[in-house]
């Protein structure tokens, strides 16, 4: 391969979408001036900001970790990790560990919480009962980082999700006309009530490129697949999407800036401000959209005794 484009190292990618040949330093710069330039230009964080970041050992949330680390420093904000362990057998105590690793190489305050210890059931007692345990385990995930969140006085939550996750969800909501899906296609969602804010910085960026700064920083993250996975349905679209690149390097960009900018917004304003607006759960006082909250429901079916203790940390 030829010269990097801003030195005289060998270029060890090339970035079709951008016609840019570099070298490992300019492509781990470029990757990081890229996330940079999300938080701008969608306003994720402001200066002085406590943001929560969500940490489950993969290699999106470390790397989001890693760059959110030095990010905080130069715009003045504070961060703190949260890792939760599921319960899942063979799969929590790997991500729990290297989620732990990478805290510490980066000097980040964080959180690990037990499911088990706090709630009194795990994502195992719950694949016990139904046969796909997805959407449920999706449901404990967003319940404890948003009730952390609250409880514990952060501005926002700041997920791994990246360009295809994203365009995944935008192809789906449209493809099934999931009007309420498609208006959470965004890089923030705003936060209303109790519900807190959600920042998804590396919205812009590229699975792969995502991969390529986790190898070229050695970054330490988890290979192994959640034995409860079942990714068929989001490999044959982001398919789908890899196809649409090679066609036109750029197509991915061209599709999240009408999501985000466009699509995502038309969406919200058609879907029903009533039905938007969450009441407070009977049991937790958790935003629900009915008596009882999904978290909740889930709790008491599989542990009679489940009390919503909450999460504050102590002072
Ligand atoms: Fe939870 Fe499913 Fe992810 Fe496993 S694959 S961690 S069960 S959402
Ligand atoms: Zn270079
Ligand atoms: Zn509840």
């Amino acid at each position: 391969m030829s010269k990097c484009r801003f030195c005289d190292k060998k270029a060890v990618v090339y970035l079709r979408y951008a016609n840019l040949r570099l070298c490992k330093d300019h492509f781990v710069e470029f990757v990081e001036k890229r996330v940079k330039r999300t938080i701008e230009k969608y306003k994720l964080i402001r200066r002085g900001d406590k943001v929560l970041v969500a940490v489950s050992g993969g290699k999106d949330s470390v790397v989001l970790l890693d760059i959110l680390r030095r990010l905080s420093e130069v715009y003045d904000f504070y961060i703190h990790g949260l890792t939760i362990d599921l319960g899942i057998h063979s799969y929590s105590p790997v991500y729990v560990e290297v989620a732990r690793e990478n805290y510490k190489r980066l000097g980040v305050e964080h959180t690990i919480i037990k499911v088990g210890e706090v709630y009194g059931f795990t994502v195992d007692d719950l694949a016990v009962r139904w046969r796909r345990v997805c959407s449920l385990c999706g449901t404990i995930k967003r319940y404890i980082i948003n009730r952390f969140a609250l409880e514990n006085g952060f501005n926002s939550v700041a997920t791994g999700h990246n360009l295809e996750d994203l365009l995944y969800q935008g192809l789906s909501s449209i493809i099934s006309g999931d009007l309420e899906g498609l208006a959470k296609v965004s890089p923030k969602l705003d936060g209303r009530g109790r519900l807190i804010t959600r920042i998804r910085p590396l919205a812009e960026t590229r699975e792969k490129d995502i991969l390529l700064y986790a190898i070229f920083k050695n970054l330490k993250f988890v290979k192994m697949e959640c034995p409860y996975a079942r990714g068929a349905r989001s490999l044959r679209l982001k398919h789908v999407l890899n196809l649409l690149e090679e066609e036109s390097p750029s197509s991915k960009f061209a599709f999240s800036n009408s999501l985000y900018k466009k699509l995502s917004l038309m969406a919200s304003s058609f879907v029903s401000k009533e039905k938007e607006k969450p009441r407070s759960c009977s049991i937790c006082g958790m935003p629900s959209r009915g008596t009882v909250c999904s978290f909740c429901k889930i709790a008491l079916k599989v542990n009679p005794n489940y009390k919503p203790n909450n999460l504050k940390l102590p002072l």
